[in-house]
């Protein structure tokens, strides 16, 4: 049964899909399934001239990457296809004609050297060229010129836009437009120009083809960013136009850059170190996914840059947010991104991951160091050990890494802190120990290894200390006793020998 909810993802494929593109989709995703609706991505390529190779598929990949599968799309056809606008033309054409008749449209033939003129003269008065209510009878198009000449200039072939009549004397010029975010927000339509609907290529703008789509296409919400809140009043007005009943317009705020002033842009990543798209895009932007995030975690912290749910709790689940999802709790005012809280939901859901999803996850890394476990029991228990250790995936190797090869080089600065003259012989004492007892717990090790540091006159710090550095190089790592029941005897043996030997 199809419901009446139905929203849609528009981008447009000029780069890389930016976080905040992210995020858009990401609340639309979460309205409509909250609803049992449907999401839409639909490809608003009219522009052809911005659109970039490849910007299709990095979009429709990054989803898929986070999760978020639209219903229907390029790839998910459905039933108010094409999702492309480039393959739209034919429809935008069509309605054209109704809206020129009844005198809401209108062509326009200026040509743009014209139009430059009329701009250069108005700056040497101070003031600014509008082709609006108080220029359009002085400029050449239809509603100038009349129906004859017209004519005469559509059948010799001249080029023409048709413009939209945005405000004429006769009605108010102070509109309203309800915003579900922001409520009614009054614009003064006297400031607006007559923008253009089609262009001479033959192909709508923007703002025709999403009015058109968005009313075929029978989307019931439109949830998108805040900058095209200045172009509500135009697609309102456009639905009057053509008499149909306009969606409900949700306006989400902006991204802010970390300080809190400014629009996130795609170069703070660059100039701050922190990604800001979802996966790869060309040779050198890494995304989340390359810099070690969980899509769990980039959906978690995308949901909350400008929503909570009211409580005390921020980490959730793709389905806890959906149920939670609300629009009536988006915020107004910008969201501050703050890549260290991104880091933290991640460490989150790394800690929230079932041991058996967190030792899938290391048994990959593993076979990319080109090492192979086979060992069930093993691999979980150096998951438990490592898994409160990670924040990242890519720091999975630092961890991992000490349970297949022992340390290439020993830290300088913990030589020098735990190194004592007595310390070659009481690690001797351990490999010792260790070549003649069977396997043993963490438990029984430390217990073990207390006593062999007693025997030698010492505490188990003075031991703790120097084996650590001979078994992973430094003085961090995972609990040593666990590190040592997991190595077994052999391979500590082998690690405190190779390290007496240097
Ligand atoms: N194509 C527009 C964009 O790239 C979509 C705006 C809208 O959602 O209406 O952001």
């Amino acid at each position: 049964m199809t419901n009446s909810i139905r929203v849609r993802f528009a981008p447009s494929p000029t780069g890389p899909l930016h976080i905040g593109g992210v995020r858009t989709a990401l609340y639309n995703y979460l309205y409509a399934k909250k609803h049992r609706g449907q999401l839409v991505l639909r490809i608003e390529d009219t522009d052809q001239k911005r659109s970039v190779a490849g910007a299709e598929k990095y979009i429709q990949s990054c989803l898929s990457w986070l999760g978020i599968e639209p219903d229907e799309s390029p790839i998910h056809k459905g039933a108010f296809g094409p999702y492309r606008q480039s393959e739209r033309r034919d429809v935008y054409k069509k309605h054209i004609p109704e809206l020129v008749e009844n005198g809401l449209a209108y062509y326009a033939f200026d040509s743009p050297e014209s139009l430059e003129r009329h701009r250069k003269d108005h700056e040497k008065k101070g003031k600014t060229f509008a082709y609006n209510w108080h220029n359009r009878m002085k400029l050449s198009n239809s509603l100038a010129l009349g129906r004859e000449k017209t004519k005469e200039k559509l059948n010799n072939g001249q080029p023409y836009v048709v413009r939209f009549l945005m405000w004429d004397e006769k009605e108010s010029s102070i509109y309203h437009c309800p915003d579900s975010i922001r409520g009614n927000v009054a614009v003064d339509c006297k400031l607006l120009d007559d923008k253009i609907l089609y262009k001479s290529d033959g192909m709508p703008t923007y703002h025709f083809a999403n009015v058109i789509d968005d009313h075929l296409m029978k989307i019931s919400h439109v949830i998108r960013g805040e900058e095209w809140l200045p172009s509500l009043a135009l697609h309102l007005k456009l639905y009057d136009a053509f008499g149909w009943t306009p969606p409900i317009f949700a306006h989400l705020p902006l991204i802010l850059k970390p300080s809190g002033k400014g629009k996130l842009s795609k170069r703070d990543g660059d100039k701050l170190g922190f990604p800001v798209f979802p996966i790869q895009w060309e040779e050198e932007i890494m995304g989340y996914k390359e810099e070690g995030y969980l899509p769990e975690a980039v959906l978690n912290f995308l949901a909350l840059l400008g929503w909570n749910d009211g409580g005390e709790n921020e980490v959730f689940s793709l389905e806890e947010l959906i149920s939670l999802f609300d629009l009536e709790r988006v915020h107004h005012a910008g969201a501050r991104f703050d890549p260290e809280k991104n880091k933290w939901f991640n460490q989150q859901h790394i800690q929230r991951l079932s041991p058996s999803d967190f030792s899938g996850l290391c048994k990959a890394v593993i076979e990319n160091h080109g090492f192979t476990i086979n060992d069930e029991k093993k691999l979980k228990s150096i998951g438990l050990m490592i898994q409160p250790r990670v924040v990242l995936t890519t720091e999975l190797w630092r961890e991992l890494k000490h349970f297949f090869v022992g340390p290439k080089s020993y830290d300088e600065k913990a030589l020098q802190k735990v190194w004592k003259e007595k310390t070659p012989s009481l690690l001797l004492a351990v490999a010792d120990m260790l070549s003649r007892g069977g396997e043993m717990s963490p438990e029984k090790l430390k217990s073990v290894l207390t006593r062999v540091a007693e025997e030698a006159g010492m505490g188990i710090g003075a031991l703790m200390g120097p084996l650590r550095v001979v078994l992973v190089g430094a003085l961090s790592g995972p609990d040593l006793f666990s590190i040592i029941n997991t190595l077994g005897a052999e391979e500590v043996t082998e690690r405190i020998h190779s390290a007496l030997k240097r």
